[in-house]
This record gives structure tokens, sequence and C-alpha cells, in this order.
């Protein structure tokens, strides 16, 4: 299987100004061509450290790609460091400098004396023309390696990658094709999610699972590699249907979109809208059900409520609930779910009320948090949950189990 690094070149990309986009541009473009990345690095305008960062690249993967360098002044130094890297001179090319003196003559501008930089190109090494720019990438081939050299302006690297390195590229590499499978879980732990499944994955290196965990948010993602598609779908199958199984309805999304997203659908499904009421939240899950556009569809609106006054004030929730049983309470959820359905007048209304910390108001332990449920024709509902986190990890994941919480309700 063919893989590659990127070293991208400048020390701008060092700074906390600038951040390196080529890199992720290629690698779509390379996991296209069914090409792994394996490493990426950031080097600055650094020529003994670029020469050596070239030599370890070389002695990993058979494709390395530089991105930027390749101006005319004497910081860019990505051509004598792959040419000390590589122990090959640099020549010049007469015709690199007639296509250089033909741009300037063309926009009748005078050609500086350190633009003849860009005339040399690492001996053995084929000249990728730019049409938008002075710096002519390079295309170096040997014993099974491929290193490019392109330049640093977006526009211009991905102009020549497409037009010059991937159909060089399709040539060379045997036919390959990566595909994937993605899942988004929730109310679910990482530790526990990966406890359940890892047996399935773990006797497979292909596909690769990958599991990224978010504030009660994880992400599977399976990539498979192979000749053709239905080959990688076979992989894919051994994998995905097997751990689609054991999570169940705890998968929520299958094609990356979000819970909220995902919520949405239910709803607009249903033709049904939604309020909300939220105490330790704040107001995330209300900002998260309106970040998905449209949802003034099916989105009635929702209640900040804070203190006690507001939650008698705003969604009635009588001070002798409040007395007996405090805020973080089922009852109080309770309430302020229906509270919420019937002043908004919409089909359903979730409640978010509980202690984020760092200190207990009403003395139920810091990250509970008790989650309402409204809906026509049941009674209210409310179930208590003990969320780990700081203060903003506990309030982002009440808004989280809240809409999970939904999700399960409406499926
Ligand atoms: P250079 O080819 O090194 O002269 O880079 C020219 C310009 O391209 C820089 O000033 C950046 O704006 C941009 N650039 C260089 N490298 C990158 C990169 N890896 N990602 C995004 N932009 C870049
Ligand atoms: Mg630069």
């Amino acid at each position: 299987m063919a893989d590659a690094e990127i070293i991208a070149v400048g020390s701008e990309l060092l700074t906390p100004d600038r951040i390196d986009t080529n890199s992720l541009w290629l690698t779509a473009q390379l996991n296209e061509l069914g090409v792994e990345v394996r490493r990426k690095v950031v080097v600055g305008d650094d020529r003994e450290l670029l020469a050596a960062a070239v030599c370890q690249s070389l002695s990993e993967v058979s494709i390395v790609i530089l991105s930027g360098g390749l101006g005319p002044t004497e910081d860019d130094i990505t051509r004598e460091a792959v040419s000390q890297a590589l122990g090959r001179p640099l020549v010049f090319r007469q015709d690199l400098l007639d296509a250089l003196t033909g741009r300037f003559e063309r926009l009748q501008r005078k050609m500086a004396d350190n633009n003849r930089r860009q005339t040399f190109v690492i001996e053995g090494a084929e000249p990728l023309p730019n049409g938008r720019g002075t710096a002519a990438g390079q295309w170096f081939e040997s014993n099974g390696k491929v290193v490019m050299l392109l330049p640093g302006p977006p526009h211009e690297l991905q102009a020549m990658f497409t037009g010059e390195c991937m159909p060089r590229l399709r040539r060379k590499l045997p036919p390959q094709v990566i595909r994937t499978r993605f899942y988004r879980v929730a109310g679910m732990g990482e530790s526990d999610l990966d406890q359940l499944i890892s047996p399935v994955y773990k006797p497979y290196a292909n596909p690769t699972t990958t599991i990224l965990a978010g504030a009660g948010d994880i992400q599977i993602h399976l990539r498979a590699h192979a000749e053709t598609e239905p080959e990688a779908n076979a992989l894919l199958d051994a994998v995905g249907p097997p751990i689609e199984k054991l999570l169940g309805d705890r998968i929520y999304s299958r094609n990356g979109a979000s819970l909220e997203e995902v919520v949405g659908e239910q709803l607009r499904a249903r033709r049904a809208t939604l309020s909300v009421a939220e105490s330790c939240s704040g107001g995330l899950l209300g900002g998260r059900i309106t970040s998905v556009r449209g949802s003034s569809d099916y989105f009635a609106g929702g209640f900040l409520v804070y203190t006690d006054r507001m939650k008698t004030e705003l969604l009635g929730v009588t001070p002798e609930l409040l007395a007996e049983h405090t805020a973080v309470s089922e009852e109080c959820a309770r309430a302020m779910a229906e509270g919420a359905r019937l002043r908004t007048g919409s089909t359903f209304a979730v409640s978010v009320t509980g202690e984020a910390g760092p200190e207990s108001q009403t003395g139920a332990p810091v990250g509970t948090v008790i989650i309402g449920y409204a809906a026509p024709g049941v009674e209210p509902q409310a179930k208590r949950y003990l969320l780990f986190g700081d203060r903003n990890g506990v309030r982002a994941r009440a808004a989280q189990w809240a809409l999970d919480e939904l999700r399960r309700k409406l499926l």
C-alpha cells in the first residue's frame, strides 16, 4: 500500500497567526487515490532542519510531498534542502528561465535577479509548470520513491497537484480505494463503548478503527483499503454491522449528521414542534437546536430560567414545589417541561436543571442533571443523571443528554 508524508515549509506556519491548510487538502486528494498519510510535519525556513525532515520521511514512506519555500527570496530554501537531502545538485534549466522571462514580459514587468533561483531543479527532477505563479514545482522519482515540491499558495498548489501530480500518481499507483464508515454515538462513555466494541474490531488491521470522543459524543471511523470498491465494502461489512448490532439505537447518525440535526429531522417528520426550558445548561440546548438551518420549522422557543423566581414566573413552577423539592429535582424538571409546553403550545418540551458546580446550590451532588420531558397525552417525565466534567463539561453534557433523551423518545 502506498503511503505518504507531507512537509509544510514556512516559518509563518509556526506562528500563532497562520495554519498549514495545504496538508488537509492534499490528504483528501491522496485518500482519493488510496494513499494513506502517515505523518505531517511543519518546518520553518531552515535548510538543515528541512533536509533532515526530508531524509526521515524518505526512510519511512514512498511519497513525500513538500509545500512552500519555492519563492525567489533567500528564505525560500526548499530546493536547496531537498537537493542536500537527496545528495543531488541543483541544475539550471534554460526552459524554466525562458518561461519565467516570458511571464514577466507578458505582465510588462522586469524580472528581478533573484527570480533566477526559481530556474534550478534537482538533478533528475521533472519541473512542473505553474500557470498561476512564478514558482515551478518539481517531481522527482528514484528507487520507487516519489518526492514532490509544490508551491505554498493554496490556489497554486491545488492547480498544480490536480493538473500535474494526480495524473502521474494515477499512472504509478496500483488500483486502490479507501472506503469509510462513520458512526456517531451518544449517551455512552468512551471506555464503556470501547470495551463493548473492541472485541469486534481488534482482530482487524483492515479496516482500521478510530474512536474520537467529545463530551458525551463519540465518533467511530472505519477505514478500509482494497483494490476495488466491492472488496473495500466487504472488509467494512466484517466490522460495521456487528458494531451496529452491539450499539443499537445508541448510534444516532451514520452520515455525520449532528445530534441536533437528527432530532430536527425527527421533529420535522412528525410535523411536531419543540420548546425547551433550561436552567443549568444556560441556553446551550436552545443554541444547539437553533444552530441547524431551518430549525424555525419545528422550534417554538425556550425559557432560560436560572433563578427559582424565574421558574415560577415564566413557567408556573410553584414556590411550594421548589420549597419542598428544590430546583434540582424530578418534580421541578417535570414542571418546567410541562410549563414550557403549555406556554408555547409546542408538541414536545424538554427541560434541564442541575448542579454544574463548582459548588452545589441545593445540596445535590455537583454533576447532578435532571432532564424533563413533556408530550401530549402522557404524564410529564424526568430522569436523573450524574454527569462528569468541570462546570462547562457538565453544562455541555447536560445539553447533549437532553438532546439524546429527546431523540430516543422520538424514535
Ligand atoms: P511560499 O511558497 O513558502 O513562499 O508561501 C507563499 C504563501 O503561501 C505563504 O505566505 C502562505 O500564505 C501560503 N502558504 C504556504 N504554505 C502553506 C500551507 N501549508 N498552508 C496554507 N498556506 C500556505
Ligand atoms: Mg515561505
